[in-house]
């Protein structure tokens, strides 16, 4: 079953054209990994996936939720781990109360943040402001989780906490959506791998599939990161 199938996405700002005619489909149960160059366009699509921004044409059909986690965390610096995790199911879901808070300390507690529910986002590590950040997208419950380059803001020691917070995702058969430059990442955990370059998907398919693609721009791009 299709959670997500986008088609014929396009997208201009101004006069350039950054997204040309994307088409894309999310199995449940599956992880994407979208990976390219800088400027690609991975962002956006990301963005007119979760109507963080308006597409010019074509059509998206969802079934379900999502989340979406950032590269910079975007927490609520003025309020505690607990409140940023607790306040939009609460507010936004009218979800019971009691019910979110003993979700939010489970998820917290499988975030290994269980001590810090009353901290704020300042008084943590990046890396633990991002599980903070994934476990607030978590508590809505959503379908497809999305993530825009969740480890690019992160030293390189508190990058693999990261990550491995995402593989334990997958194992639990979370859907997800992932844009990445880790590669060996995107190698273990994607179920399928979309390559864009100047917003077009220019390679796509399995890991062993894309890894070995015998695409010019795509073996190009795979021989920065060797
Ligand atoms: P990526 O995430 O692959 O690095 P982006 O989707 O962020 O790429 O950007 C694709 C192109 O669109 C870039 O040329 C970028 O400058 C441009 N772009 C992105 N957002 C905006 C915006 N809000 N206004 C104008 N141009 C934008
Ligand atoms: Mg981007």
């Amino acid at each position: 079953m299709s959670l997500l199938e986008m088609k014929n996405i396009k997208k201009s700002f101004d006069d350039v054209e950054v997204l040309k005619d994307i088409s894309l489909k999310v199995e449940k149960g599956e992880v994407l990994c979208i990976i390219g160059p800088s400027g690609s366009g991975k962002s956006t699509l990301l963005r007119c996936a979760t109507n963080l921004e308006t597409k010019d044409s074509g059509e998206i059909n969802y079934q379900g939720s999502f989340g979406l986690v950032f590269q910079n965390f975007n927490l609520f610096p003025h309020h505690t781990v607990m409140k940023n995790i607790v306040n939009a199911p609460i507010k936004v879901q009218k979800r019971d109360k009691d019910e979110v808070y003993k979700e939010a300390k489970s998820l917290l507690k499988k975030m290994g943040l269980e001590d810090k529910e009353n901290a704020y986002p300042c008084e943590l590590s990046g890396g633990q402001q991002q599980r903070v950040s994934i476990a607030r997208a978590l508590a809505m419950n959503p379908d497809i989780l999305f993530f825009d380059e969740p480890t690019s803001a992160l030293d390189p020691e508190l990058t693999g906490e990261i990550l491995k917070v995402i593989k334990d995702l997958a194992a639990e058969d979370m859907t997800m959506v992932i844009v990445t430059h880790e590669m060996n990442f995107a190698k273990n955990v994607a179920d399928y791998i979309i390559f864009m370059e100047n917003g077009y998907i220019v390679e796509q398919g399995s890991p062993e599939e894309v890894f070995a693609s015998q695409n010019t721009r795509m073996k190009e791009f795979l021989g920065k990161f060797e």
